[in-house]
C-alpha cells in the first residue's frame, strides 16, 4: 500500500494550493521543497517581495511629489534601504508562515528535501546532508515551477548583474540601472528603483513594450513610464556586458544588426522572461516527456505520459502566473478525486503592479484582428471619471471589446490606478458569457473609479454619459 494518495513535488503556489484541494477532498497527502521555506518562486523571491517594495517605493514617490498638492506637508522623504528591505522581509515571512499553517491545519505532510522520480509512484527525497528518502504514492504531481532566463555569454553574479531576485535585494540605489527586457518584471522592479532614485534605461527586442499585452494599452504606457523618467531602446539587443571597470559597459545592437553602441550602468537587470524548471527530477528516467521548450506534456487533465504523474503551474505550458499555476493546482486535485476540475484559460487576469497599474483580462485587439473576429470597442478615460478627477490621478482608461454580432465581451484592458483591482469584474462577466450591454447596466457605485468600467461597456454602444 502507498503512504500517500498524491505527493506534490513544489510548494509554489501550484503545489501548496494542490496539496490543501486534495487534502480537503480526503487525501493522504505530502508535499517535497528543496528550498528552506515553502512559497516557492511567489512568496520568496517573486510576486511578494516585488509588491511589497512596488508599495514602499510608491509611497515614498507619493510623500515626496503628491503630497504637498493635497495640504499635506511633510519633509522631503529620507530612504531608509535597509528597512524597505526589511519590510519586504516581513511580508515573506508571514506569507511562508501563513503556507506552513495551512499545512499543518490540512494534515499534509512537510517532506524538505529534493525530490527526484524514480517512476510511476516512486520518489526519492535527498535531504541537505545526502540523506535519501523513498517514498511511495499513488499519484505525483509535479509544481517545480521556473527559473530565470539567461542571456548567452552574460553571467548573472546577483550583484552588478542581476536576475529578478538579485533586484529585489540591492544594498544601495544604483544611479543607472539598465534593465534588459520590457516585460512585466523588467518593467515592475524599474519602477522599484527609478522611484528610488536610479536612471533607468530599458533595452527590449522588440518593437514595444510588454509584449502579448493590447498594443494600444502598451503604447499609452510607455509614454507614462517616459514622463516618469523612464528610456527605453527597442528593436535593440544587449550583446555583451564589459565587466572589467568600476561602471558595467553593455554592448546594444539593433535587433536587426547594425552598429553597437555602449550603454553605461551601475547594475544590469537581465528580465528576459523564465524558463521551467525540471533540473534533478528525473523526469528522463522515468520517461516523463518535454515539450520542445523544455516544459512538462500533459494533456487537457494535467496528465502528462507516466500514468500517475500530473503537472501544473510554470512547469508546464500557458502564463507563467501564480494564479494560473493556483487553478490548474485545484483542477488536478479535484480531477484526481474523480471530479470535474477545469481551468478556463479565456479569463485569466494579467496585471502589471506599476504606477499606473494596467490589467487584462481576455484577447487584445491584435489577437482578434489576427483570429478574424469582428469586435467593436468600448473606451472610457480617466480624465472624465470622477473620483480620479478628484484625486488628481487621471492617466489611462478603460477598453472593451466586445463581438460584433452577439455582444460578448472578449476582452477589457485597463490602465490607472488601482485596475489590477478593477479587471476583476470584467473576469467574472466573462466566466459568465456576459455582454457589454450586461456590464452597461450592471450599477456600479459612485465615485468609484469601477465607473470607467461601465462607461466603457456603454461606449461599445456609443452611448458613454460622461464623454
Ligand atoms: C519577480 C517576480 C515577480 C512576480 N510577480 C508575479 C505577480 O505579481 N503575479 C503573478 O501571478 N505571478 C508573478 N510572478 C510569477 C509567479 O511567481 C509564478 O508564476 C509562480 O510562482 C509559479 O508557481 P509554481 O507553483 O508553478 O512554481 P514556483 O512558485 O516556482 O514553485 C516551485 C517550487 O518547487 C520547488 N522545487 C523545484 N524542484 C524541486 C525538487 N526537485 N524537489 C523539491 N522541490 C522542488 C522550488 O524550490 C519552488 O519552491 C512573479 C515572478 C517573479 C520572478
Amino acid at each position: 500500500m502507498p503512504t500517500y494518495d498524491l505527493v506534490v513535488i513544489g510548494t509554489g503556489p501550484g503545489g501548496y494550493v494542490c496539496a490543501i484541494r486534495a487534502a480537503q477532498l480526503g487525501m493522504k497527502v505530502a508535499v517535497v521543497e528543496k528550498n528552506a521555506t515553502l512559497g516557492g518562486t511567489c512568496l520568496n523571491i517573486g510576486c511578494m517581495p516585488s509588491k511589497a517594495l512596488l508599495h514602499a517605493s510608491e509611497m515614498f514617490e507619493e510623500a515626496a511629489h503628491s503630497f504637498a498638492k493635497m495640504g499635506v506637508g511633510v519633509s522631503a522623504p529620507k530612504l531608509d534601504l535597509p528597512a524597505m528591505m526589511n519590510f519586504k522581509q516581513q511580508g515573506i515571512d508571514g506569507n511562508v508562515k501563513g503556507v506552513e499553517f495551512l499545512m499543518k491545519k490540512n494534515k499534509i505532510d512537510v517532506i524538505r528535501g529534493t525530490g527526484r522520480i524514480v517512476g510511476a509512484g516512486k520518489l526519492a527525497v535527498a535531504d541537505g546532508s545526502g540523506k535519501v528518502q523513498t517514498i511511495e504514492t499513488r499519484n505525483i504531481v509535479i509544481a517545480t515551477g521556473s527559473d530565470v532566463a539567461r542571456l548567452k555569454g552574460i553571467e548573472i553574479d546577483e550583484k552588478r548583474i542581476v536576475s529578478s531576485t538579485g533586484a529585489l535585494s540591492l544594498d544601495r540605489v544604483p544611479g543607472r540601472l539598465l534593465v534588459v527586457g520590457a516585460g512585466v518584471i523588467g518593467l515592475e522592479l524599474g519602477s522599484v528603483w527609478q522611484r528610488l532614485g536610479s536612471e533607468v534605461v530599458v533595452v527590449e527586442f522588440l518593437d514595444r513594450i510588454l509584449p502579448g499585452m493590447d498594443g494600444e494599452v502598451a503604447k499609452q504606457f510607455q509614454r507614462i513610464l517616459e514622463k516618469q523618467g523612464f528610456a527605453f531602446k527597442l528593436s535593440s539587443k544587449v550583446t555583451g556586458i564589459d565587466t572589467s571597470g568600476k561602471t558595467l559597459l553593455a554592448r546594444v545592437e539593433p535587433a536587426a544588426g547594425g552598429p553597437a553602441e555602449t550603454l553605461e550602468a551601475d547594475v544590469v537587470l537581465v528580465a528576459i522572461g523564465r524558463v521551467p524548471y525540471t533540473e534533478g527530477l528525473g523526469l528522463k528516467g522515468a520517461g516523463v516527456a518535454l515539450d520542445n521548450r523544455g516544459r512538462v506534456e500533459i494533456d487537457a487533465h494535467f496528465a502528462t505520459n507516466v500514468k500517475g504523474i500530473y503537472a501544473i503551474g510554470d512547469v508546464v505550458a500557458g502564463p507563467m502566473l501564480a494564479h494560473k499555476a493556483e487553478d490548474e493546482g485545484v483542477a488536478v486535485a479535484e480531477i484526481l478525486a474523480g471530479q470535474a476540475g477545469h481551468v478556463n484559460y479565456d479569463v485569466i487576469p494579467g496585471v502589471v503592479y506599476t504606477t499606473p497599474e494596467v490589467s487584462a483580462v481576455g484577447k487584445t485587439e491584435e489577437e482578434l484582428k489576427q483570429a478574424g473576429v469582428a469586435y467593436t470597442v468600448g473606451r472610457f478615460p480617466f480624465t472624465a471619471n470622477g473620483r480620479s478627477k478628484v484625486y488628481q490621478t487621471t492617466e489611462g482608461f478603460v477598453k472593451v471589446l466586445a463581438d460584433a454580432k452577439t455582444d460578448r465581451v472578449l476582452g477589457v484592458h485597463i490602465i490607472g490606478r488601482e485596475a489590477g483591482e478593477m479587471i476583476h469584474e470584467a473576469a467574472v462577466l466573462m466566466e459568465f458569457g456576459g455582454s457589454a450591454e450586461d456590464l452597461a447596466r450592471t450599477c456600479h457605485a459612485h465615485p468609484t473609479r469601477s465607473e470607467a468600467i461601465k462607461e466603457a461597456a456603454l461606449a461599445v454602444g456609443k452611448r458613454a454619459i460622461h464623454m
